[in-house]
């Protein structure tokens, strides 16, 4: 088996053809992210169909994931200069009055409001923090600062109050508008960013209503840490966007704040993604930093389903190496260090059986000689689950449904399989998973092997049967 640990690659300039999206495929990406604070959705319609038609040429299923831009507070800009610079002392004032009129004592801002939301002694953050203000007063709309921490100022940069609480509104019109036009499109997650809480995560849920597309709440407000518990419930799952949150908290806070999020999402069963400057000099160079290989395998070892990749594959020079340094650091890590069976998760005092069925999968193949576990699956329920449960089995998801899929190839430790056609007789079915297994090379004669499934084969919730099968020594009669 491959990798364990999931990559997401973020398209952009440097990426977005057909030859570099199946050299990143070669080298180990499982899902690609569409970031629309960049990218329209007619871009993103002209990329989806670039990345179907390499999934078809490559052979195994793609995830897509779509970014929704979110409310991010920006800087104007300067009228026709490139930039400003900001020495530590100066005065600087941010008057949304200015529009993009702005200059080397003044700068507008994307949010008429922002004074409501500041007092005299905030700080406030310009360009992921490079650039340091502190708030001296507030006259008529004004926020007037002095400089701590100078630099270059560009256009449009982000503004962050240091610990959270600028009190924008919920998902904005265009993220609403951008997902309503999105719908036809062939996607498979929605990531959402700057949740704060709850409401938030299903206010996008009643826009997806009955789409099979899963929903990933990009954590990055100080807000949704106080609300995390909520948010985990009503997502798929998690995302650490370690840029806007290291603003928001401090990046000194970054370490121990990943490490809950990772364990908040499996407690609840729940995905999670750590993503942001994980490889950031590869943006120029062709072998990662020590630091980002102790990086990566930190992300890999506390258990997350993936890393995403952002400018490193969107604007860097090196994308497909990028993933193919990333997946070989993800399988050595992998081997490193397996946390026992169960640790984190709450267990329910009662459970479905399919759910049952899945865990069991996993603990017996733990207890046994299993060398790996297909589970015949139509929702991706069973995969998911057995996912959820640290453990160093292979699990093979086998679909005949399009959508679960792709879907999977976000879990970590599933590796998708979509089936043509799958045997509806239960002895010819369990042939054919064998003989699949064969093929790829994953097991040989001799070996156990675990196959879950339900009664009605290719039906959702149905899974009801566990059977350990040694490879070439089967009973081809009906069971
Ligand atoms: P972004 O989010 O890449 O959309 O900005 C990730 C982050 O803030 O880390
Ligand atoms: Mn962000």
């Amino acid at each position: 088996m491959k990798k364990r640990t999931k990559i997401i690659a973020t398209l952009g300039p440097a990426s977005t053809s057909t030859s570099k999206i199946e050299r990143m495929l070669h080298a180990g990406a499982d899902v690609f992210r569409i970031n629309l604070s960049h990218a329209s959705i007619d871009d993103a319609k002209d990329i989806i169909s670039l990345v179907r038609s390499q999934e078809k040429k490559v052979g195994r299923p793609v995830a897509i994931m779509l970014d929704l831009q979110g409310q991010k507070v920006r800087i104007r800009g300067f009228g026709k200069k490139p930039h400003v610079i900001l020495k530590s002392g100066d005065k600087y004032a941010l008057d949304p009055s200015l529009n993009d009129n702005g200059n080397q004592r003044a700068v507008g801002v994307t949010f008429k409001d922002l004074y409501k939301n500041v007092q005299p002694g905030d700080e406030l953050l310009l360009s992921d923090a490079l650039i340091k203000l502190k708030v001296e007063a507030i006259k008529s709309k004004k926020i007037h600062t002095i400089v701590l921490r100078g630099g270059k100022l560009k256009p449009y940069q982000g503004v962050n109050k240091k610990g959270g609480g600028l009190s924008l509104s919920g998902i904005t019109q265009k993220d609403k508008s951008d997902l309503k036009k999105s719908l036809s499109l062939e996607y498979d997650y929605v990531a959402v960013s700057f949740v704060k809480d709850d409401k938030d995560v299903n206010d996008i849920r009643k826009i997806v209503k009955d789409k099979d597309i899963k929903i990933i709440a990009k954590i990055e407000r100080n807000e949704a840490i106080k609300n995390i518990d909520k948010i985990t419930k009503a997502a798929d799952g998690l995302l650490v966007a370690r840029g806007d949150l290291g603003v928001e908290i401090g990046i000194e806070q970054l370490p121990a704040t990943q490490k809950f999020l990772i364990r908040k999402a499996i407690s609840f069963d729940k995905l999670v993604i750590v993503a942001t400057q994980m490889m950031e000099s590869m943006i120029n160079n062709r072998v990662p930093t020590r630091a980002e290989v102790f990086d990566v395998a930190n992300a890999v070892t506390s258990g997350v389903d993936a890393i995403m990749f952002s400018a490193e594959t969107a604007i860097g020079k090196y994308p497909s190496e990028v993933i193919s340094e990333a997946s070989r650091i993800c399988s050595e890590s992998e081997g490193a260090y397996v946390r026992p069976l169960s640790v984190d998760r709450v267990v329910p005092k009662t459970l479905p059986v399919d759910q049952v069925i899945a865990l069991s999968a996993v603990y017996s193949a733990k207890l046994t000689k299993v060398v790996a576990i297909a589970a015949l699956t139509e929702t991706g329920s069973t995969a998911l689950w057995m996912s959820r449960v640290q453990s160093n089995i292979p699990i093979y998801a086998m679909t005949q449904n399009n959508k679960t899929s792709r879907r999977i190839c976000l879990y970590k430790g599933v590796q998708s399989i979509k089936l043509d056609k799958l045997e509806e007789n239960h002895a010819q079915a369990n042939m054919q998973v064998i003989s699949l297994m064969r093929k790829i090379g994953t097991v040989k004669k001799g070996d156990l092997v675990i196959i879950t499934k339900g009664d009605l084969l290719g039906t959702s919730g149905g899974t009801n049967a566990l059977k350990v099968v040694e490879v070439g020594n089967m009973i081809e009669v009906n069971d």
